[in-house]
């Protein structure tokens, strides 16, 4: 069984194409269940725990998990600061503690990051590191959301988050024989790219400064997450992968 969240959009529904054949089945989910020929499609609010908990059941009654691909995701512009945290960060936590259970031999998960998380990563302090660490505590939204108000700054640190919580999935689902790793995305052509670019000016400069001069084609996102749940990557985990045409790099943020 192949999970893929977000799916019915964007990078996630890129991946639906790239996965066929990866295991018997596909189970796609988003807000609405998606309507995509030959697969199994499921309504998840990924950011509201019993709604995953639920969804974990599903898949535990379809068959053995193969691979999970968590692509849901909001941008910055989408909502403020604290719904960016539930989501990309807390809802990535539900997940990756609620498939646990489902891990076995040969199971591997991608979660989405972004290029965002690399360029905080000169202004995050200990603190905040030990605040992003806990997305699981009862009162984390409140906290994290008196310290940051800003979506964008949510955004980036959410994703920081998100690469955290891969590390220590990792070393939770080794054992189990599973692998977890995130790739992370530069500027790409999807609906929530073009939006960051038609609202962010600062996103128009981050493209001018892509080596490779142009955005990335979901397709060579999708590609990275097919070789990171593949066999073929099966002694890497715990990882992030920048998937941005060298941007980081252009911006001299990466040393
Ligand atoms: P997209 O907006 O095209 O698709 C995202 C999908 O996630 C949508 O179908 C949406 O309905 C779904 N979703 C949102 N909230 C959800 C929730 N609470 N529960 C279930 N589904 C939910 O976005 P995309 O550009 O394909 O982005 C995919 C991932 O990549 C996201 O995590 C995003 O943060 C990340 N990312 C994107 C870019 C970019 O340039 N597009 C860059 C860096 C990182």
């Amino acid at each position: 069984m192949t999970v893929i969240t977000g799916a019915a959009s964007g990078m996630g529904r890129e991946c639906v194409e790239t996965l066929r054949g990866l295991a018997d089945a596909i189970v796609v989910v988003d807000l609405e269940a998606p309507a995509i020929d030959g697969t199994i499609g499921l309504a998840c609010d990924i950011a509201d725990p019993a709604a995953v908990a639920a969804l974990v059941d599903e898949v535990r009654r379809l068959g053995p998990l193969r691979a999970l691909v968590h692509a849901a995701g909001i941008s910055p512009s989408m909502a403020d600061a604290r719904r960016v945290f539930e989501v990309d960060l807390v809802g990535t936590h539900y997940l990756l503690e609620g498939f646990e259970v489902l891990v076995q031999p040969g199971a591997a998960a991608v979660c989405f990051s972004s290029s965002a998380a690399y360029q905080i990563a000169p202004f995050v302090d200990p603190d905040q590191d030990a605040l992003i660490d806990d997305p699981g505590a009862a009162e984390f939204l409140d906290r994290i959301a008196s310290v940051i108000t800003d979506s964008g700054h949510a955004y980036a640190l959410a994703k920081r988050g998100v690469i955290r919580a891969v590390g220590r999935a990792a070393v939770r689902w080794g054992p189990l024989g599973g692998r977890v790793n995130s790739v992370a995305p530069g500027l790409i052509d999807t609906p929530m790219g073009r939006m960051e670019l038609d609202v962010q000016p600062m996103m128009g400069q981050m493209l001018e400064r892509t080596p490779l001069g142009r955005l990335g084609d979901p397709k060579e996102v999708a590609a990275a997450v097919h070789y990171l749940v593949s066999d073929e990557a099966s002694f890497i985990s715990g990882i992030d992968l920048l998937v941005d045409g060298g941007m980081m790099q252009g911006l001299g943020d990466l040393s």
